[in-house]
């Protein structure tokens, strides 16, 4: 039969029962579902003692496809519009976020650079700066707001999956370690202004010795921060700008480049591993091991924990890949200070007496034996909204 007659036999409007939407005009970019499922309906249709719920389901299956059918035609329009890329090249991303580590590994080592980070910002107040309660969460994926916030614009969970390998490539030697320096990292932040988190659990045997697992914050704060450079030098606009477009891009990077799990994907993610074998341990740990603030002050009431009463020092681990055990008391405060954001200052002199106090005692381990170390690499983050979104699509 002919292209025209095909397409004849599609009708005005959805065939949805209360849904009065035109059919798409002009080519289809879903032709092929589109044919499929009229096929089914004309052999449904021609059996006169047919199921009329199997109708129903059909037009309702077509009522989604239209649905669909207009989403890529008005995501497509707006990208052309904003002047998104339509294509990106994929070793291109691996070789950019390499060229990020160091910047990658401060945010991590450095409340500095972590309180500078916008993208961080946004991370907290995706979560209401709730960041106990959302570090001890199994399921982090489910926190809609959170997900929809570390989406990564028009690079979409192809460009996510991409950044978060080669995230995982670089710290692939120290990602045991670094989950210590992560949470005094935060705890600094907290300890400057305690008054905008929520209070870790108050049993010390029920909440977890991290803030934040290490893999949550480079899922939710580490890979968007990425993307944002990656979207500021293709657009060629400031980091804040970019930050707009990764939010106004992101449906459609959700509908254009959905598919992290393609077999190009797959061997890029494979070789980034096989890299990570061969490269030197990144960040160079040794340094700072033992320099870690040492508690100078008691913590604040609201996340004083009943049961700490003497002084502790950080005892790192020796080797970047011994796990430890180590509880949220492992992280006593600083003398609070105040900081002031700025994006291109120097580095405030807290920040480096923090980093030259010397170790004063052996930390006790009296810590609970809970909740050791786990790196949980977790499925990835976006699948869990992309299959919401193709769900509600194909329903
Ligand atoms: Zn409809």
């Amino acid at each position: 039969m002919a292209d025209m007659d095909q397409r004849s036999r599609f009708p005005k409007t959805c065939p949805n029962s209360g849904c009065s939407d035109p059919f798409p005009h002009g080519a289809l970019n879903m032709q092929a579902e589109f044919d499929h499922i009229f096929s089914k309906r004309d052999k449904l249709l021609s059996d006169p003692r047919h199921d009329p719920r199997k109708l129903e389901k059909i037009n309702q299956d077509i009522c989604s496809h239209i649905k669909h059918e207009n989403d890529i035609r008005r995501l497509d329009k707006l990208r052309s519009m904003r002047g998104w890329p339509v294509s990106f090249d994929f070793d291109d991303i691996v070789n950019r976020t390499l060229s990020l580590k160091q910047q990658l590994a401060d945010l991590i080592l450095s409340d500095y650079d972590l309180h500078n980070c916008v993208v961080w910002d946004d991370f907290l107040e995706s979560i209401d700066y709730k960041i106990h309660k959302f570090g001890a969460l199994k399921e982090p994926y489910d926190h809609e707001y959170a997900v929809l916030r570390a989406r990564c614009g028009y690079l979409g969970p192809e460009g996510a999956f991409l950044i978060h390998s080669t995230i995982l490539r670089i710290f692939h030697h120290t990602l045991l370690s670094l989950p210590k320096f992560l949470t005094n990292t935060i705890q600094l932040l907290i300890d400057e202004r305690p008054q905008d988190f929520d209070s870790p659990h108050p049993d010390s045997t029920r909440r977890p010795w991290y803030i934040l697992p290490i893999d949550t914050f480079i899922r939710f704060v580490l890979v968007p921060h990425v993307a944002v450079y990656l979207i500021s030098q293709d657009m060629g606009v400031s980091y804040t700008e970019a930050i707009d477009i990764k939010d106004d891009s992101a449906e459609y990077g959700e509908m254009f480049h959905w598919n992290d799990k393609s077999p190009r994907i797959t061997s890029i993610d494979k070789a980034n591993f096989v890299a990570a074998q061969d490269d030197f341990p990144f960040p160079d740990l040794s340094s700072l091991r033992n320099k870690v603030a040492s508690p100078t002050n008691p913590l604040p009431a609201k996340t004083l924990s009943p049961k700490r009463s003497k002084k502790t020092v950080n005892k790192l681990p020796a080797s970047p890949m011994e796990e430890v055990v180590v509880t949220l008391e492992d992280f006593p405060p600083r003398n609070s200070k105040t900081k002031t954001k700025t994006k291109t200052g120097e580095e405030p002199a807290s920040r480096i007496s923090k980093m030259t106090k010397p170790e004063k005692e052996k930390k006790e381990k009296s810590a609970p034996k809970e909740n050791p170390i786990r790196i949980q690499l977790f499925d990835f983050v976006f699948s869990s909204l992309r299959t919401k979104l193709f769900r509600a699509l194909h329903m």
